[in-house]
């Protein structure tokens, strides 16, 4: 089973034999923390870019561990926008990013143009579209947006860079033992690779991640074009930066938000309240969403306007 779930996953993301692929038995949080104390050794500087609520988890993990140079950060904008401008340390030992904000709702169109190589948290846009691979050691998913249940994540990483980490940590908090007895240095969580295993095929049967992409984009154009014609509603991602995974947006008053979120619970359409820290309203319209519930929403929108 294992085989064949990480043969599909190797499909699907067009992943060669220099990426190892790993199953984790955690959430992507437990890579907050992974991720430096593997790479980040005394006296280097991890370059983390700060967009929003899960790269403030990043950061603070790191700062346990080590030194942290933030890269860029959004919070001027109130994380409305991925920061163009960059500030690298002198010689960062990895540079990472959330290469999609699940909470406000960006998504960076690109990596990062990094000096050093590429960590990247990819839980919410990963098979999305497709994976942007070069300069990459590392990049990391919690399953259970685009990929299978909770608990487990998947790990495609450099096999040299997961060489060159720490060796003083327990066994299961280094990426090298997961490498080496391929994710099963203890019983793994073997439903989760089972399910992996099985959107992936579901993913290669709607034709790949660039169909996956394309009918990520129209799902979310529906939806940003709804918001960008109503006078009522305003989209909070700025073009450029927006996500096609997260949709998020504000009413003209939360009577209204409560209105919005309430006659969407009658029509079956839940789970849109804003996450607690940005207020609004969220539609999350993952991989496995479908159109027609895009539609909908967006009547509803136009309903209420009227
Ligand atoms: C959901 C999410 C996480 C946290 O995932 P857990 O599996 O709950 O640890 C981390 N980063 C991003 C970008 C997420 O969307």
């Amino acid at each position: 089973m294992l085989d064949r779930t990480e043969a599909l996953v190797r499909e699907v993301g067009g992943i060669g034999d220099e990426l190892a692929i790993l199953f984790v038995t955690a959430g992507a949080t437990q890579h907050f923390a992974m991720v430096p104390q593997n790479f980040l050794g005394p006296g280097e500087t991890a370059d983390i870019c700060h967009t929003g609520i899960w790269s403030g988890k990043a950061i603070e993990e790191a700062k346990r561990v080590g030194t942290v140079h933030v890269a860029c950060d959004g919070k001027a904008d109130n994380f409305a926008s991925i920061p163009t401008e960059m500030s690298w340390s002198k010689q960062p030992r990895y540079v990472h990013y959330t290469s999609n904000e699940t909470i406000y709702g960006t998504q960076w169109v690109a990596p990062p143009d990094a000096p050093a190589p590429l960590v990247c948290d990819a839980s919410s846009d990963i098979f999305s579209r497709p994976l942007p691979l070069a300069n990459h050691a590392l990049i990391y998913a919690g399953a259970q947006k685009n990929l299978g249940p909770s608990g487990i994540s998947l790990v495609i990483a450099r096999k040299d860079f997961i060489e060159t980490g720490s060796r003083a940590l327990s066994p299961l908090a280094q990426y090298r033992t997961y490498a080496a007895e391929r994710s099963m240095h203890n019983t793994p969580n073997t439903f989760g690779i089972w399910m992996i295993g099985e959107v992936c095929a579901w993913i290669k049967a709607q034709g790949g991640l660039a169909a996956m992409a394309e009918r990520n984009a129209r799902k979310a154009a529906l939806l940003y074009d709804a918001l960008d014609s109503s006078k009522i509603w305003k989209a909070h991602a700025k073009p450029g930066s927006r996500s096609n995974m997260n949709v998020t947006w504000r009413g003209p008053s939360k009577d209204v938000e409560d209105e919005l979120i309430a006659t969407a619970e009658a029509r079956g359409m839940s789970g849109l309240r804003g996450h607690r820290s940005v207020g609004g309203m969220r539609a999350s319209i993952y991989n496995a969403f479908p159109e027609e519930g895009v539609h909908r929403l967006v009547e509803l929108l136009r309903e209420l306007e009227r």
